[in-house]
């Protein structure tokens, strides 16, 4: 299919970025960030930096340490998988599709083994795999070798969110001492995740998604017994290693400069969810990935379209992957939605390139720019010829409008 030519550089009003990270950066994001660099040994960089290590303590509910890295979130997957797993010892990672087969790989690139659970496409993690695996290991021959289950909670390419719990739980049932390390890259700030309850051992986190800053900002934050085995952990390591970087003083405990405009911007994008309250952030994404969910469900009727994650609980509140019938390009509806309507939406990833397009609803967002933003891709779609009816946005609308005034909302 060909495309249309681009648009001249001057776009008027805004263009809507909806992908599933980068996401929109608030003003006030932006405005912390366009400050000066200072000098390292003045107090206010440790301000700065203890206000973002609060801040995201109290983000997690956790009494963690934290590492930060200037770095997106591949850095902070690196640094789990060589804080966490010595030569000889391997990662479970549960099958989500894109993002777990891309951390299990990092794995392998790095030396080490990665034990998957199949992949059920569409749908959350299912758990008696994760058990029966680490029964298993824990029967094998020359000794258990699995040092943690490397879970990822919200599969950006497929749009899916797992239950944690469930995770925990096969782990305990199966009576083996692997650590818990969640990656929550693209469901923190979206969802409440609460680590020390969960009895998580690891979370891992990058900037651009629900935390609404620029890229280029990774972390993980660390708990007691996870230190403990990377402090045994014989693994060469340097610029990564959790030990060297327990120290007080900044320069130290970034291995280096620290990147202090995306620190200030973390404490004005923390501060934003603060003030909004955490429960209200959660509940905002909740009514908005259901006016999403509202959409694709009544375009869906018309028989090209479809949800990607079949199981209702299970679609992440923050990014809808949605299928397309053989014979509809997504890549062509992504590219229409952006050139003509001015609204960035996501392809599909790995094995699900050219078969889903996916909008990001996570953030700093509001009601009117997810209307907008479907809008779009229903002009998108229409203006392209795929069948997709024309009730789309009218019964996202009816799910906002039904949330705010407390009747029950649901797709119709
Ligand atoms: C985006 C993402 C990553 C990778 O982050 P990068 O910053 O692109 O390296 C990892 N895991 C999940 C679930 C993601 O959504």
């Amino acid at each position: 299919m060909s495309h249309p030519p681009e648009p001249s550089p001057r776009i008027p009003g805004l263009r809507f970025l909806h992908a599933p990270g980068p996401t929109h950066l608030p003003d006030a994001v932006l405005a912390a960030m366009h400050r000066q660099s200072m000098d390292l040994g003045d107090p206010r960089v440790q301000d700065c930096i203890a206000a973002c290590d609060g801040g995201l303590r109290r983000l997690l509910a956790t009494r963690a340490e934290l590492f930060f890295y200037a770095a997106n979130g591949h850095g902070a997957w690196e640094a789990a998988i060589v804080n966490l797993l010595a030569p000889d010892a391997a990662a479970l990672v549960p099958g989500t599709g894109h993002f777990s087969d891309s951390w299990a790989r990092q794995c392998e690139a790095l030396g080490r083994a990665a034990l998957r659970t199949p992949w059920d496409e569409g749908r959350p993690i299912a758990p008696q795999p994760v058990e029966d695996a680490l029964r298993a290991d824990l029967q094998r021959p020359g000794g258990p070798r699995i040092a943690a289950v490397f879970v990822v909670h919200t599969d950006t390419a497929s749009g899916v969110t797992s239950d944690l719990a469930a995770q925990r739980a096969a782990i305990d049932a199966a009576g083996h001492p692997a650590l818990l390390v969640v990656d929550a890259v693209a469901s923190l700030a979206t969802v409440p995740l609460a680590m020390d309850d969960a009895r998580i051992d690891v979370v891992v986190g990058a900037s651009q998604k629900g935390l609404m800053l620029p890229p280029g900002l990774g972390f993980v934050a660390v708990g007691e017994a996870a230190l403990a085995l990377a402090a045994r952990n014989p693994t060469p390591r340097f610029y990564w290693d959790w030990t060297q970087r327990r120290a007080r003083e900044s320069y130290r405990r970034f291995c280096g400069t620290p990147p202090l405009q995306l620190m200030y911007g973390l404490q004005a994008a923390l501060g934003l969810l603060f003030d909004e309250g955490l429960d209200e952030v959660a509940a905002r994404h909740r009514v908005l990935a259901g006016a999403v969910h509202a959409a694709v469900a009544a375009w869906s009727r018309a028989g090209a379209l479809d949800f990607f994650c079949c199981e209702p609980a299970a679609r992440s509140v923050g990014v809808t992957a949605v299928r397309t019938a053989p014979g509809i390009d997504p890549d062509a509806i992504r590219h229409a939605a952006r050139e003509r309507f001015q609204v960035a939406i996501a392809g599909g990833l790995g094995p699900l390139a050219g078969r889903v397009f996916r909008i990001g609803h996570l953030g700093d967002l509001s009601a009117p720019m997810v209307l907008g933003a479907l809008g779009g891709v229903q002009a998108a779609l229409q203006s392209l010829g795929v069948p997709c009816g024309r009730d789309g946005v009218a019964a996202a609308v009816d799910f906002i409008a039904s949330a705010a005034s407390g009747t029950s909302a649901g797709p119709r």
